[in-house]
């Protein structure tokens, strides 16, 4: 399963919370914020599909996509 998917984050719902638990966990250091002021991305080359992300995010503003 893991290369199939990738993560991705439904802006609308992201909270820009101060401590974006994502970032922390995500084995692959994919899960990435350069700027506090704007939401998270995710760099779709490191991300290995895990769902981490997933799991730990708490308003679930990050899904698993089929990698195209
Ligand atoms: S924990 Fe979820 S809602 Fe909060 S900043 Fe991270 S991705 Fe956005
Ligand atoms: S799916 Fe896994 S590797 Fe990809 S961003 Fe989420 S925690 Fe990181």
């Amino acid at each position: 399963m893991t290369g199939t998917y990738v993560s991705s984050i439904l802006v609308e719902k992201c909270k820009q919370c101060e401590v974006c638990p994502p970032i922390k966990e995500c084995p692959s250091g994919a899960f990435q914020r350069i700027d506090p002021d704007y939401p998270p991305f995710i760099d779709q080359e490191a991300c290995m599909g895990c769902g981490v992300c997933v799991e730990v995010c708490p308003y679930r503003a990050v899904i698993l996509v089929k990698k195209v």
